[in-house]
Formats: structure tokens, sequence, C-alpha cells
């Protein structure tokens, strides 16, 4: 199997421009995003398909499935996919995923790890073979969550995982495989997994929410969601310096515009240079 990756949109849903910018005025967020009368920002859940020379098959991310949408309505979730058959469509059944990498586990990155099975009260894990990646500080923050996150975090999306034995939590840098390493970021929550993959002509970045949007690139620019925004100030910088310096795609996961770009910039100036197509890849 030759290395491939390709993104699959799972969904969108608004969120509130207020919130996903912080401090920042809205006269100068909505120069960048753009929102609807109500504030809404429409936003991407986006899951990243890799497959390797060796034969794995890797997610990142899962979207929030379809338990909770109820519960979740505020949000105004519409054009929502079936991970599954995003994966049909190309091949790939739920049983040939080797490994899913979760950045974190709030409900819009983790709802399709289980679906609850019909008629019943019982749950059941999506990807049957796959080691379940997460950080180590985010699953205690998930099992025993702050009052501030505690609402974006469903035990039934990962109680099952666990129960399988599925789930393998990282302290540190890890390298799943040759081309796909695993790094920590803490900031938006802790012990995010921001999973860098090396292809053929350079590094793509799954920045995860710790540069949700492009709009994001801006150090200062953090969401009123993270629950340590000096931390996350810091983390943006880290990963930003070296995307710069190595002349790595970064990938934005919650943008519905813009999936994928090279960045340019120094201290502490970062804008999105070239559209990079990531499915052609
Ligand atoms: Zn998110």
């Amino acid at each position: 199997m030759k290395q491939s990756i390709d993104i699959i949109d799972t969904g969108y849903f608004f969120a509130d421009g207020g919130a996903m910018f912080g401090a920042v005025p809205k006269t100068s967020w909505s120069r960048r995003y753009p929102s609807d009368g109500k504030n809404g920002c429409v936003l991407a859940m986006r899951s990243l398909l890799i497959t390797t020379d060796d034969g794995r098959i890797i997610l990142t991310d899962t979207g929030a499935g379809s338990k909770h949408l109820q519960q979740l309505k505020y949000y105004r979730f519409f054009d929502l996919k079936d991970l599954n058959e995003e994966l049909g469509k190309r091949g790939i059944r739920a049983g040939d995923v080797t490994d899913v990498i979760l950045t974190h586990l709030h409900f819009d990155h983790c709802g399709y790890v289980t679906q609850r099975k019909e008629n019943s009260e019982r749950y059941t894990v999506s990807f049957p073979n796959a080691r379940h990646w997460v950080g180590r500080s985010q699953w205690e923050n998930f099992l025993r969550p702050n009052a501030l996150e505690k609402d974006s975090y469903f035990p039934e999306n990962m109680a099952a995982a666990e129960e399988a034995g599925l789930l393998h939590l990282i302290k540190e840098e890890t390298e799943l495989c040759p081309d796909v390493s695993l790094r920590l970021y803490d900031g938006h929550t802790v012990g995010q997994i921001v999973p860098y993959i090396r292809m053929p002509e350079r590094t793509f970045v799954f920045a995860g929410d710790v540069i949700p949007l492009a709009a994001s690139l801006s150090p200062a620019w953090i969401s009123a969601y993270d629950t340590h925004p000096v931390t996350s100030y810091s983390e943006k910088i880290r990963l930003l310096e070296e995307a710069v310096r190595e002349n790595q795609a970064v990938i934005y996961c919650h943008d519905a515009y813009t999936r994928c770009t090279t960045v340019k910039g120094r201290q502490g100036i970062f804008k999105a240079t070239d559209i990079i197509n990531v499915s052609s890849t």
C-alpha cells in the first residue's frame, strides 16, 4: 500500500463567534471569519485518514457522531456524515482501521468512537480492531473533568473502547509508526495529541484545537473555550515556529473555509501562505 493522507469532513456546526475568538473584538475577527445574524460561525469537523506503506489505516478524530445531537442542538449541526460510510466510499471497512488518534475527548472529536446499539442502552466501538490513542493527562481530565469542561465530555463516548482494552495512553512524544509521530500540547485542554505525518514532499500537522482555524494562527486569537489561555499562546508559538522553519502544512480541523496551508511569520506574527491540497497527496 502506498502512503497517503485524505481529509474526511464529518459535518458542520455553529459556534458563537465571540466564544471562538475570546477577547478579540468582532470588528477584528469578522474580517477574517464569516458569521450569521446570530453571531454563529460555521465550523467543520474534520477527520484525517492516513494509510501507510506498512499497511496501517489510521484515523485522527471522528467528529461528533450521532448519539448526542438532541442534547447538543444549540450547536445546529448540519450535513453530518456517517464516518464508516465515508470510509466505505474509499474501500475501507470499520474492521480495517488499525489506529484511531484522538486529539482530545471533547464531543466534537470523539463522538463516533462508540455507537448506540439499536433498541438498547448499550454502546459498541465503531472500530473494533483499532488502538485508540489518547494523551494520559487528557484521559485523566476526562475521568475527572473540571467544572468548565465537563459539559464537553460524555463518558459513553469512550467507555466501551476502554472496556474492550483498546485504549493506549501516551505521556510523551510517541512514534506510532515510522512516518507518524504523536506530540503533546496543552492549552485548549491538557494532553492534546497533535499527529505529525511525514510525507515525501513535506510533513503534515493535524493541529486539532491547538490551532482550529486559519484565523487562529495569531497566537493571541484564543477561544474562550480554552482552559489555559496563557499556555495556549505559548503552545501555538511552539507549533508554528517549527511549521515555518520546516515548511510544514498545517491542517485546520474546524475551519469550514480553509483546510490546510503552509505558514510564514516570526516573532509571534504568523500568516497562512499556500493552500495545500491534502487529498491529492
Ligand atoms: Zn473542537
